[in-house]
C-alpha cells in the first residue's frame, strides 16, 4: 500500500521495516482478514502468521471487482521497480485479447513473474482475472492499462454458466425495504394466513435493517456461486420489492431451481445469543414432506459450511412447518440465519465485508457438498 515511496533506498527500507515491525502491525486492515495458513514457500498470499518484513503483503482484501483492485497506488506503480522488474503498461488495452479466468485461493499479483517481483495486490480466491498468456508457470493477466502475473497453478478457467454444475441455485435475500401486512396462506390450500413479508430485525451494534445485510450477502452468495460453475437466479437484486414469501418460492419454482438459498439474520431478546442455524420442513409437513430428504441434507451441508467457514457457533438445523416461504417450495429449500443482529459483536461481524465473503464461500461450500462436487 505504501511500499513504492522509497524502493532505491534500501538503508530507508530496512529501518522502515523495523519500525514496523516494532510497532507490530504495518497494515492493521489485514490482520482481522487472513486465518488460512499456508505452506511458506508457495505463492499463496503469506499470513499474518509469518510477517516477513523482506516481503510485506500489501492486500486490502475488500476488493475482488477488477476496477475496485485499482486503488489509488496504481498511479505510483508506474516507476514501480524490485529485482529489476518494471511494471509494463499497455498502450490499448481493449485491443488485447483476454479470456476470464478465476483464482483458486488467495494469491499474489505481482508486477513481474517471479516470487520476486513486486507484489501489486492479493486477491482472495474466485477473483476474475483477465488473462493474456501464460508460459513457464505464470499467467500474465491485464487490469486497466497494465499487465501483472500470477502463479499459474493458483487459476484456473472461469467455468461459463452452468458449465461446470448444471445446478440453477435460486437465491432469496430475506425481507424488503417495507414489510407487507396483508396475509397470505402458510401453504397452498391453508386456511392459516401469515404476514406476506414480515419487516425483519435490525443491527444493534450496525443499525443495519435485516433487508440490507441479506441482500449484501445474497450478493455475494450470488458471485461465489457463479464464479463455481452454477447458474443463480436472484429473487431480488434490490431492497425497493414487494414480493411476499409465498411468491419468492414460486418464483424459485417456476424457474425449476435444483435448490433454493434464503438468507436471513436472527434475533433474540437475549443479547448473547449467537451463532447460525438453518431451517427446513419437517418430515411430516403438510405441503411438501417429501422434499424433506433433500432439505434436510441441504440444511446440514449448509450449516456445516458456514460455521466452518466463518468460525461462529453452529446452532442446529429447525425443523418447522410454519414458515409461509418453505411451505409453498417444490424445490429443496433451506433458510440460513446466518447469526444474531441482536448480538453486538456477531452484528458488527455480520456488516464486516471479509466476514460476509466468509458467510457467502461457506454457504457455497455447503451447496457444494449438497450437489457432492468436489
Ligand atoms: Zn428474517
Amino acid at each position: 500500500m505504501k511500499r513504492t515511496t522509497c524502493k532505491r533506498q534500501p538503508l530507508f527500507i530496512l529501518l522502515a521495516a523495523l519500525f514496523l515491525c516494532l510497532c507490530g502491525c504495518g497494515n492493521p486492515g489485514e490482520t482481522k482478514q487472513q486465518t488460512k495458513a499456508f505452506p511458506a514457500d508457495t505463492e499463496q498470499a503469506a499470513t499474518q502468521a509469518e510477517p516477513k518484513d523482506t516481503e510485506p503483503e500489501t492486500d486490502d482484501f475488500g476488493n475482488d471487482l477488477p476496477e475496485e483492485t485499482l486503488s489509488p497506488e496504481t498511479e505510483q506503480t508506474n516507476d514501480s521497480e524490485t529485482e529489476g522488474f518494471v511494471l509494463e503498461t499497455a498502450e490499448h488495452p481493449q485491443d488485447i485479447p483476454v479470456t476470464e479466468i478465476v483464482t483458486t485461493d488467495s494469491v499474489n499479483l505481482r508486477i513481474g513473474p517471479d516470487t520476486k517481483a513486486d507484489v501489486f495486490q492479493t486477491v482472495r480466491p474466485r477473483t476474475v482475472l483477465q488473462k493474456v498468456s501464460e508460459s513457464d508457470g505464470w499467467t500474465k493477466i491485464l487490469i486497466e492499462n497494465a499487465y501483472y502475473y500470477v502463479k499459474s497453478e493458483y487459476v484456473k478457467d472461469k467455468p461459463a454458466p452452468g458449465e461446470r454444475t448444471g445446478f440453477l441455485i435460486a437465491i432469496d435475500a430475506g425481507h424488503q425495504s417495507k414489510g407487507n401486512s396483508e396475509t397470505e396462506p402458510v401453504g397452498p390450500g391453508a386456511s392459516e394466513q401469515k404476514a406476506k413479508v414480515a419487516s425483519g430485525t435490525r443491527g444493534v451494534s450496525s443499525g443495519l435493517a435485516e433487508y440490507e445485510l441479506t441482500l449484501m450477502v445474497s450478493m455475494k452468495v450470488r458471485d461465489e456461486l457463479q464464479a463455481r460453475g452454477y447458474e443463480v437466479l436472484m429473487i431480488r437484486e434490490s431492497s425497493d420489492v414487494n414480493i411476499s414469501n409465498a411468491e419468492r418460492a414460486q418464483i424459485a419454482n417456476q424457474a425449476g431451481a435444483d435448490a433454493f438459498i434464503r438468507i436471513h439474520a436472527n434475533g433474540s431478546e437475549n443479547s448473547a445469543s449467537n451463532g447460525a442455524m438453518t431451517i427446513c420442513q419437517s418430515p411430516s409437513n403438510p405441503y411438501n414432506a417429501s422434499l424433506y430428504p433433500q432439505s434436510k441434507s441441504l440444511s446440514v451441508n449448509v450449516l456445516d459450511a458456514l460455521c466452518a467457514a466463518a468460525g461462529c457457533a453452529r446452532q442446529s438445523v429447525w425443523e418447522t412447518d410454519t414458515m409461509t416461504g418453505i411451505n409453498w417450495c417444490q424445490t429443496p429449500v433451506t433458510i440460513v440465519e446466518m447469526g444474531y443482529m441482536t448480538n453486538p459483536a456477531e452484528d458488527a461481524a455480520m456488516a464486516d465485508a471479509d466476514y460476509q465473503y466468509k458467510i457467502a464461500s461457506g454457504i457455497a461450500d455447503g451447496i457444494d457438498a449438497y450437489f457432492g462436487i468436489q
